[in-house]
């Protein structure tokens, strides 16, 4: 037990006593039912079977296997923001009931429907202790974390230092240290992106995940004339052997674009100049795309008779009218202008040569003045609902996450304000 415990604390009832007092004991005991023998969780006053209310007590063998699960990774009430992400599943006993619970002491991520668990305790307050599970297998559990005895992620994900970064550039600045500028800095190889800027950039996009103060992320390319010119040539050898284009494209390609979609940060693309094939892909990944007029793009894999492979072509459909994104991939022109692309539905927005910088930056000001967790939810919101699942999903997400906004005491305060403007 660390410090106060800030969360609903169990509701003792006279028929769950003896399961939370074997709780605090860190003993696990299900009901059974002397009338009909049923085994029964969670703890009742009569057997929902037989109705009999001879009920006593045994004690369960603690392990059993994940029946489902969900990872929670949002929109959750305050105290537990703490504890994202977490995962609430529904474990199967071996006595074959099935209690509701969390799996701690591992990565969410290695979750899986089946794996074989087994009950520690949570001690919360002098007298109550939480039922937990935790994987069995060894190699899969991470150490429980100071201040949450059930194991969480402890150590903070690994990072490297942003002085280590050769290929990118990475500074925060603006107004509460809003604005994230990540920079792809190869321009002697036109900011072509080989495995160590995959790296990097995946590293930074989780990077800026964990600064609070972060909103918007604007990404681009050093130098004159270029975003980013692509995959490097000189990864393209390697790629004929089988498990290394595979990684290329499943590894470091997937990792950057997940880390960027996944990002939680607005992530702006400035485009200043060429921006092609894997950098157009890099851009596809983009919240928004602001172009130079001289820019010129295009998606140039099938020149080499293969495809844009890092999203860009199951992604480019979603991200404008079909009709035009396919000949964006068939034709493998390079050389679309940034007017040609906005006309296609592509970019948000054009800004002429000479006006490009001041246009740009009036975007990012005017953008890192809003809450971070704002825009935070609007893009979380607006990706639900772009995802073609149902309208309603993305209701409720939007319902939940409006609800959640509304109740933080600055925007109470943002609020009154704003009414009060409105009326004076
Ligand atoms: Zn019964």
């Amino acid at each position: 037990m660390k410090g106060q415990y800030s969360k609903p604390i169990p509701e003792v009832q006279p028929w769950s006593e003896a399961f939370w007092k074997a709780s605090k004991k860190h003993e696990l005991l299900i009901q059974k039912c002397s009338s009909c023998q049923s085994l029964i969780f969670y703890p009742r006053k009569s057997c929902p079977n037989c109705w009999s209310s001879e009920l006593g007590w045994q004690k369960a063998c603690g392990r059993g296997k994940v029946y489902t699960f969900t990872v929670v990774r949002d929109m959750v009430e305050a105290k537990f923001i703490a504890d994202l992400p977490y995962v609430l599943a529904m474990v199967e006993l071996d006595e074959s009931i099935r209690m509701m619970t969390r799996i701690v002491e591992c990565d969410p991520q290695t979750v899986r429907i089946g794996m074989e668990v087994e009950v520690v305790f949570e001690d919360i307050t002098d007298h109550h202790a939480l039922p937990l599970f935790r994987p069995v297998e060894e190699s899969l559990r991470l150490p429980a974390r100071e201040g949450d005895p059930t194991g969480k992620d402890s150590e903070p994900a690994l990072f490297m230092s942003a002085e280590e970064y050769k290929t990118i550039l990475y500074e925060t600045g603006g107004p509460n240290g809003a604005v994230c500028r990540i920079t792809m800095n190869r321009p002697e190889k036109k900011n072509s992106i080989n495995r160590r800027m995959a790296l990097e950039l995946h590293d930074a996009f989780r990077r800026v995940r964990e600064d609070r103060n972060v909103g918007i992320v604007v990404l681009s390319g050093a130098g004159e004339g270029t975003f980013c010119s692509g995959g490097d040539l000189d990864v393209f050898p390697s790629l004929a052997e089988h498990q290394a284009g595979l990684n290329w494209l499943a590894h470091e390609g997937l990792d950057v674009q997940k880390a960027i979609t996944d990002c939680e940060k607005v992530v702006i693309a400035k485009i200043d100049g060429h921006c092609l094939a894997g950098g157009l892909e890099l851009a596809l990944c983009c919240d928004l795309l602001y172009a130079k007029e001289s820019a010129r793009m295009g998606l140039t894999e099938i020149n080499m008779g293969v495809l844009p492979g890092w999203g860009g072509t199951a992604r480019i459909v979603r991200s404008m009218p079909v009709f035009r994104a396919r000949e964006i991939i068939y034709s493998g022109r390079k050389d679309y202008t940034a007017r040609e692309m906005f006309e296609m539905g592509f970019l948000t927005r054009v800004f002429k040569d000479e006006e490009f910088e001041a246009q740009f930056e009036k975007v990012v000001a005017l953008l890192a003045l809003k809450k971070p967790v704002a825009l935070r939810m609007g893009k979380e919101i607006m990706a639900k609902s772009a995802d073609g699942g149902s309208i309603d999903t993305a209701l409720a997400v939007e319902r939940n996450g409006i609800q959640w906004l509304t109740h933080a005491p600055d925007v109470q305060a943002m609020m009154e304000q704003f009414r009060k403007n409105v009326k004076g």
